[in-house]
């Protein structure tokens, strides 16, 4: 199983894909976390993306693209992964594409949360008293949700038009969302 995991910052991602991949047996593999990873070991790569982390924009696609690349072809991403915060550009799509394509690969299923635009902000600011990330101060969320729209959400059509996308109601409870999940992965692989 091959796949991905999307939605606007703050539609809960990363704890759905945390599970979703258990349940595949694949690894969940973030940017967002293996940037954070970068930038608390100091790393350069941690140096350079923390720049635009900080200020709610995407990290060049000259550091992304190389990051991706190296991650899937790990060993413990052979048979499968869930990718979550990867492809956010329409030309990252392409990169993806051409990673899969060399390896012979091609994708199962694009999972899509939905979420109420208003919720996000209010969950953001949550986790930002509790995380502490440097990323979840109000404008910064602003520029996220902004970036997101204009760069991120276009890709929902892409991967539509090619058939793979599963969308899944993603606000409510954390289990509630989780079962959706299932539910729909469940009948989708069945086909
Ligand atoms: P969110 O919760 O906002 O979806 P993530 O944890 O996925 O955030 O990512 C945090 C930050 O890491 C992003 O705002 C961006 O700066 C950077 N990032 C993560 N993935 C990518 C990517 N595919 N391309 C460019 N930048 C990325």
């Amino acid at each position: 199983m091959r796949f991905l995991i999307m939605g606007p910052p703050g539609a809960g991602k990363g704890t759905q894909a945390t599970a979703v991949a258990e349940h595949f047996g694949v690894p969940a593999i973030s940017t967002g976390d293996i940037f954070r990873a970068n930038v608390a070991q100091g790393t350069p790569l941690g140096i350079e993306a923390k720049r635009y982390m900080d200020a709610g924009e995407y990290v060049p696609d000259s550091v992304t693209n190389n990051m991706v690349r190296d991650r899937i072809a790990a060993g413990d991403a052979t048979d499968g992964f869930l990718l979550d915060g990867y492809p956010r550009t329409l030309a990252q799509v392409a990169e993806l594409d051409g990673m899969l394509n060399d390896a012979g690969h091609e994708l199962d299923a694009v999972l899509v949360l939905t979420v109420d635009r208003e919720a996000i902000v209010e969950r953001l600011l949550k986790r930002a008293e509790v995380e502490g990330r440097a990323d979840d101060t109000e404008d910064v969320i602003r520029r996220r949700l902004e970036v997101y729209a204009e760069e991120t959400e276009p890709l929902v059509s892409v991967y539509d038009e090619r058939g793979l996308v599963v969308a899944v109601d993603g606000m409510g409870e954390i289990d509630e969302v989780q079962g959706r999940i299932f539910a729909a992965l469940d009948a989708r692989t069945e086909d």
